[in-house]
Protein backbone atom coordinates (compact mmCIF):
# COMPACT_ATOMS: atom_id res chain seq x y z
CA UNK A 1 0.00 0.00 0.00
CA UNK A 2 0.99 3.78 -0.51
CA UNK A 3 -0.15 5.43 2.41
CA UNK A 4 0.52 9.10 2.76
CA UNK A 5 0.13 11.68 5.71
CA UNK A 6 -0.23 15.32 3.89
CA UNK A 7 0.98 17.41 6.37
CA UNK A 8 0.94 21.60 6.88
CA UNK A 9 -0.52 24.75 9.03
CA UNK A 10 -4.25 25.69 8.81
CA UNK A 11 -4.70 26.64 4.78
CA UNK A 12 -1.71 24.77 3.90
CA UNK A 13 -3.69 23.07 1.21
CA UNK A 14 -3.86 20.14 2.05
CA UNK A 15 -7.80 19.26 1.25
CA UNK A 16 -6.98 20.68 -2.33
CA UNK A 17 -3.89 18.48 -3.22
CA UNK A 18 -5.59 15.61 -0.93
CA UNK A 19 -8.55 15.47 -3.20
CA UNK A 20 -5.87 15.57 -6.56
CA UNK A 21 -3.34 13.01 -5.32
CA UNK A 22 -6.64 10.42 -4.21
CA UNK A 23 -7.67 11.20 -7.95
CA UNK A 24 -4.71 10.47 -9.78
CA UNK A 25 -3.16 7.75 -7.99
CA UNK A 26 -6.56 6.13 -6.43
CA UNK A 27 -5.96 6.28 -3.13
CA UNK A 28 -8.28 6.78 -0.20
CA UNK A 29 -8.60 10.16 1.38
CA UNK A 30 -9.58 10.30 4.91
CA UNK A 31 -9.96 13.88 5.86
CA UNK A 32 -10.60 14.03 9.65
CA UNK A 33 -11.70 17.94 9.03
CA UNK A 34 -14.27 16.96 6.42
CA UNK A 35 -15.60 14.03 8.44
CA UNK A 36 -15.75 16.98 11.55
CA UNK A 37 -17.45 19.48 9.54
CA UNK A 38 -20.18 17.03 7.78
CA UNK A 39 -21.27 15.96 11.44
CA UNK A 40 -21.21 19.90 12.58
CA UNK A 41 -23.95 20.12 9.50
CA UNK A 42 -25.90 17.26 10.37
CA UNK A 43 -26.05 18.67 14.10
CA UNK A 44 -25.28 15.09 15.74
CA UNK A 45 -24.55 15.36 19.54
CA UNK A 46 -21.10 14.43 18.21
CA UNK A 47 -20.62 17.39 15.72
CA UNK A 48 -22.27 19.89 18.40
CA UNK A 49 -19.29 18.76 20.74
CA UNK A 50 -16.80 19.11 18.34
CA UNK A 51 -17.78 22.51 16.96
CA UNK A 52 -16.98 23.75 20.59
CA UNK A 53 -13.67 23.06 20.49
CA UNK A 54 -13.44 23.87 16.41
CA UNK A 55 -14.60 27.50 16.71
CA UNK A 56 -12.29 28.30 19.30
CA UNK A 57 -9.71 26.52 16.94
CA UNK A 58 -8.61 24.04 19.49
CA UNK A 59 -8.43 20.55 18.64
CA UNK A 60 -10.48 17.93 19.50
CA UNK A 61 -9.34 15.80 22.25
CA UNK A 62 -6.78 12.52 21.30
CA UNK A 63 -8.94 9.67 22.46
CA UNK A 64 -12.12 10.71 20.20
CA UNK A 65 -10.14 11.25 17.22
CA UNK A 66 -8.17 8.65 17.46
CA UNK A 67 -11.82 6.39 17.61
CA UNK A 68 -13.01 8.02 14.84
CA UNK A 69 -9.96 7.36 13.24
CA UNK A 70 -10.39 3.41 13.54
CA UNK A 71 -13.68 3.60 12.44
CA UNK A 72 -13.57 5.38 8.97
CA UNK A 73 -10.10 2.92 8.26
CA UNK A 74 -12.02 0.21 9.80
CA UNK A 75 -14.90 0.75 6.60
CA UNK A 76 -12.60 0.58 4.22
CA UNK A 77 -10.98 -2.53 3.25
CA UNK A 78 -8.90 -3.62 -0.13
CA UNK A 79 -8.14 -0.05 -0.93
CA UNK A 80 -4.53 0.51 -2.11
CA UNK A 81 -3.46 2.82 0.49
CA UNK A 82 -4.80 5.95 2.27
CA UNK A 83 -4.02 9.74 1.72
CA UNK A 84 -4.66 11.05 5.83
CA UNK A 85 -5.56 14.57 5.42
CA UNK A 86 -5.61 16.28 9.23
CA UNK A 87 -4.70 13.34 11.24
CA UNK A 88 -1.95 12.99 12.90
CA UNK A 89 -1.96 16.61 14.77
CA UNK A 90 -0.42 15.72 17.68
CA UNK A 91 2.48 13.01 18.58
CA UNK A 92 -0.14 10.90 20.49
CA UNK A 93 -2.02 10.80 17.01
CA UNK A 94 1.19 9.84 15.22
CA UNK A 95 1.87 6.96 17.45
CA UNK A 96 -1.89 5.66 17.56
CA UNK A 97 -1.49 5.68 13.20
CA UNK A 98 1.46 3.75 13.34
CA UNK A 99 -0.46 1.43 15.43
CA UNK A 100 -3.28 1.29 13.92
CA UNK A 101 -1.39 0.89 10.27
CA UNK A 102 0.65 -2.21 11.82
CA UNK A 103 -2.89 -4.15 12.57
CA UNK A 104 -2.76 -4.33 8.62
CA UNK A 105 0.94 -5.20 8.27
CA UNK A 106 1.52 -1.65 6.63
CA UNK A 107 3.21 1.55 8.03
CA UNK A 108 3.00 5.78 6.92
CA UNK A 109 5.36 5.26 3.36
CA UNK A 110 5.83 9.42 2.82
CA UNK A 111 4.98 12.31 5.20
CA UNK A 112 4.45 15.81 2.50
CA UNK A 113 4.78 18.63 4.45
CA UNK A 114 3.50 21.56 2.44
CA UNK A 115 5.38 25.12 3.60
CA UNK A 116 3.59 28.06 3.18
CA UNK A 117 4.53 31.69 4.59
CA UNK A 118 2.39 32.52 8.47
CA UNK A 119 0.95 36.01 5.95
CA UNK A 120 0.02 33.77 3.03
CA UNK A 121 -1.54 31.21 5.35
CA UNK A 122 -3.65 33.89 7.28
CA UNK A 123 -4.60 35.21 3.91
CA UNK A 124 -5.68 32.44 2.65
CA UNK A 125 -8.07 31.42 5.70
CA UNK A 126 -9.76 34.84 5.94
CA UNK A 127 -10.13 34.57 2.04
CA UNK A 128 -11.90 31.39 2.11
CA UNK A 129 -13.69 32.17 5.37
CA UNK A 130 -15.74 34.66 3.12
CA UNK A 131 -17.42 31.69 1.07
CA UNK A 132 -16.70 28.55 3.59
CA UNK A 133 -18.88 29.53 6.48
CA UNK A 134 -16.68 27.52 8.33
CA UNK A 135 -16.80 28.55 12.47
CA UNK A 136 -12.89 28.31 12.37
CA UNK A 137 -11.97 30.45 9.12
CA UNK A 138 -11.81 33.80 11.00
CA UNK A 139 -9.40 36.34 11.99
CA UNK A 140 -10.05 35.54 15.88
CA UNK A 141 -9.92 31.81 15.64
CA UNK A 142 -6.87 31.87 13.26
CA UNK A 143 -4.63 33.19 15.88
CA UNK A 144 -5.22 30.34 17.96
CA UNK A 145 -5.07 27.72 15.65
CA UNK A 146 -1.58 28.70 14.21
CA UNK A 147 -0.53 29.00 17.57
CA UNK A 148 -1.96 25.16 18.37
CA UNK A 149 -0.29 24.18 15.11
CA UNK A 150 3.16 25.08 16.38
CA UNK A 151 2.86 23.84 19.61
CA UNK A 152 1.40 20.80 19.23
CA UNK A 153 1.08 19.90 15.89
CA UNK A 154 4.52 20.73 14.38
CA UNK A 155 6.90 18.82 16.57
CA UNK A 156 5.43 15.81 13.83
CA UNK A 157 7.53 16.92 11.60
CA UNK A 158 10.60 15.70 13.97
CA UNK A 159 8.74 12.71 14.88
CA UNK A 160 8.72 12.07 10.57
CA UNK A 161 12.25 13.48 9.88
CA UNK A 162 14.04 11.00 12.31
CA UNK A 163 12.29 8.50 10.44
CA UNK A 164 13.31 9.73 7.34
CA UNK A 165 9.99 9.83 5.82
CA UNK A 166 9.50 13.72 5.93
CA UNK A 167 9.55 15.46 2.30
CA UNK A 168 8.83 19.11 2.17
CA UNK A 169 7.28 20.49 -0.41
CA UNK A 170 6.89 24.16 -1.34
CA UNK A 171 2.99 25.06 -0.97
CA UNK A 172 3.35 28.47 -2.26
CA UNK A 173 2.33 27.97 -5.78
CA UNK A 174 0.06 28.06 -8.26
CA UNK A 175 -2.51 24.49 -7.02
CA UNK A 176 -0.91 22.89 -10.01
CA UNK A 177 2.46 23.96 -9.32
CA UNK A 178 2.66 22.33 -5.94
CA UNK A 179 0.48 19.19 -7.57
CA UNK A 180 3.42 18.73 -9.40
CA UNK A 181 6.11 18.20 -6.94
CA UNK A 182 4.11 16.01 -5.19
CA UNK A 183 3.79 14.42 -7.96
CA UNK A 184 7.30 14.21 -8.59
CA UNK A 185 7.98 12.70 -5.20
CA UNK A 186 5.16 10.27 -5.39
CA UNK A 187 6.07 9.04 -9.00
CA UNK A 188 9.77 8.11 -7.73
CA UNK A 189 8.19 6.48 -4.82
CA UNK A 190 6.22 4.25 -7.15
CA UNK A 191 8.99 3.96 -9.28
P1 LIG B 1 -6.28 22.83 5.21
O1 LIG B 1 -4.77 22.71 5.06
O2 LIG B 1 -7.00 21.85 4.38
O3 LIG B 1 -6.75 24.23 4.99
P2 LIG B 1 -7.21 23.12 8.04
O4 LIG B 1 -6.18 23.06 9.13
O5 LIG B 1 -7.75 24.46 7.68
O6 LIG B 1 -6.62 22.40 6.75
P3 LIG B 1 -9.00 20.93 8.88
O7 LIG B 1 -7.98 19.87 8.71
O8 LIG B 1 -10.19 20.85 8.05
O9 LIG B 1 -8.47 22.39 8.57
O10 LIG B 1 -9.38 20.96 10.46
C1 LIG B 1 -10.29 21.91 11.01
C2 LIG B 1 -10.39 21.77 12.52
O11 LIG B 1 -10.92 20.46 12.87
C3 LIG B 1 -9.06 21.83 13.31
O12 LIG B 1 -8.66 23.15 13.59
C4 LIG B 1 -9.43 21.04 14.58
O13 LIG B 1 -10.17 21.80 15.49
C5 LIG B 1 -10.32 19.93 14.06
N1 LIG B 1 -9.54 18.71 13.72
C6 LIG B 1 -9.34 18.20 12.48
N2 LIG B 1 -8.56 17.11 12.52
C7 LIG B 1 -8.24 16.93 13.83
C8 LIG B 1 -7.42 15.99 14.54
N3 LIG B 1 -6.76 15.02 13.89
N4 LIG B 1 -7.33 16.10 15.89
C9 LIG B 1 -7.97 17.07 16.54
N5 LIG B 1 -8.74 17.99 15.96
C10 LIG B 1 -8.88 17.93 14.60
MG1 LIG C 1 -8.77 20.87 5.21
Amino acid sequence: MLNIVIFGAPGSGKGTQSTKISEKYALEHISTGDMLRAEIKANTEFGKKANSYISKGYLIPDEVMIDKLDDLMKKKNGVKGFIFDGFPRTIAQGKALDEMLEKYDEKVTVVLSLEVEEDELVDRILKRGEISGRSDDNRETVEARLNVYHNQTEPLKNYYSEQFKLVRIPGQGTIDEVFESISTVLDRIIG
